[in-house]
């Protein structure tokens, strides 16, 4: 898929600091040889097997597929895994790769918190040392997730510096790794980033799609017509997309966050339009959503985990060769379809998966009873409940909220 130095097509590479060239020589060569390892990856699906729920269900959907009476509907509950995503397939791989290194600290960034308490996690069940770094307005919005992080043992780490979001809390996790890159190792969180990191996560989420095309082959006796994801970075999109690449008449759809809409600029597509543009940040190569002199723009989206400016290079690449389709999906939209899920299957997707079951849900009436579509639904809503609940302006939770505020200030 990649060529020596990490690039699909043009997209990728590994953009680093010289002083961190030996750790990436290091972390080729013991990625390339646990790959070549059997064992390792026996390893690695039993660990998932008795950890984190593995092999993941595949549910038929037929409130749904009898609702919009089209494509039989089916859904890669990925939402079934320990922590509540698809976010423990990559940590978890990366946690044995650590182990095989004999390194004992993990470091990570985080926006949402997602992959920082998955992180956690990872570091507690290995016994490493865990630090993550969160901008400090992150720090305040996400407040769930840091108490969770820190519960788990994490060392959370505000960074104050720039906007004090995302982007700066990369730049000091960075800074950390310069000094102590002997015994540490940067847990980056989806497909990208510089080499080997998106073909690294790529092969761990490569879990997904192999478990899904072996299950729809089972359950329907054929493969799908077309396989719908969510994209942030691109990781549940790529894990779930590999079990198809080598099949041309499975149709790839990726779905970004459109936001309030592509007009207003408040979105975070860079694919579906033509608001990005090609660029080189954070490590590697790809389109970014910057302005006419590089700098990385305000992203928008209800879904936390979709809100960010870059996407995978090999995504990348397989858009520019067509082989992935990209759609966009507004927050009204995922509103409405995360409503519908719960109601007529019991399912409550993560805001960023519902942006796949949106696309999905207006392309279903396409297709007929005998064709099949797989939604990767890469995470499960309800422990988002704060972010959900604000979303659908609950005015109950609201009041909720307001009156445990007032039962904490009383008790000051
Ligand atoms: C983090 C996250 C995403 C976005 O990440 P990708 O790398 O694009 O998969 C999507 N869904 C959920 C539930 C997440 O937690």
């Amino acid at each position: 898929m990649t060529d020596k130095k990490g690039y699909y097509g043009q997209w990728g590479g590994a953009f680093i600091p010289e002083v961190l060239h030996e750790t990436f020589v290091q972390l080729n060569a013991a990625y390339n040889d646990a790959r070549a390892d059997s064992a390792f990856w026996k390893e690695y699906i039993a660990l998932m097997g008795s950890y984190s729920c593995r092999p993941t269900p595949l549910t038929h959907v037929e409130n749904l597929s009898r609702h919009f009476n089209g494509a039989q509907i089916f859904v890669k509950r990925e939402d079934l895994n320990h922590t509540g995503a698809h976010k423990a397939n990559n940590v978890m791989g990366q946690g044995l790769l650590v182990r095989r290194m004999g390194k004992k600290r993990v470091i990570a960034e985080t926006g949402a918190g997602q992959h920082g308490v998955a992180t956690a996690t990872m570091a507690a069940r290995f016994g490493f040392e865990c630090t993550i770094y969160m901008g400090e307005e992150d720090v305040m919005r996400q407040r769930p997730n840091v108490f969770w992080m820190e519960k788990l043992g994490a060392t959370v780490v505000p960074v104050t510096s720039g906007a004090r979001t995302l982007k700066d809390a990369m730049n000091e996790a960075f800074r950390d790794w310069v000094t102590s890159m002997d015994d540490t190792h940067y847990v980056i969180g989806t497909v990208c980033g510089p080499h080997p990191f998106p073909e690294m996560v790529a092969w761990f989420q490569s879990i997904i799609g192999s478990e899904a095309r072996k299950q729809i082959t089972e359950v329907f006796g054929k493969l799908p017509s077309r396989v719908y994801a969510c994209v942030g970075g691109g990781s549940n999109a790529m894990g779930v997309f590999q079990g198809f690449l080598d099949d041309p008449d499975v149709e790839l759809i990726g779905v970004e966050a459109g936001g309030k809409g592509l007009e207003t600029g408040r979105h975070a597509t860079r694919l579906t339009g033509d608001d990005a543009s090609a660029g080189v940040a954070q490590g590697y190569k790809t389109m970014f959503l910057q302005d006419d002199d590089g700098q990385m723009r305000d992203t928008h989206s209800v879904a936390a985990g979709l809100d960010y400016i870059g996407v995978s290079p090999i995504l990348t690449d397989l858009w520019e060769k067509g082989r992935v389709r990209f759609a966009t999906a507004t927050d009204d939209e995922v509103m409405n379809a995360l409503d519908l899920t719960m109601k007529k299957e019991g399912i409550i997707p993560a805001l960023e998966s519902a942006h796949a079951f949106v696309q999905a849900y207006k392309e279903a009436g396409e297709l007929t009873p005998d064709d099949a579509i797989i939604i990767n639904m890469s995470g499960r809503g309800d422990k988002d409940i704060f972010t959900i609940a604000h979303a659908f302006g609950d005015p109950s939770w609201k009041e909720f909220i307001r009156e445990k505020g007032a039962e904490y200030a009383a008790e000051k």
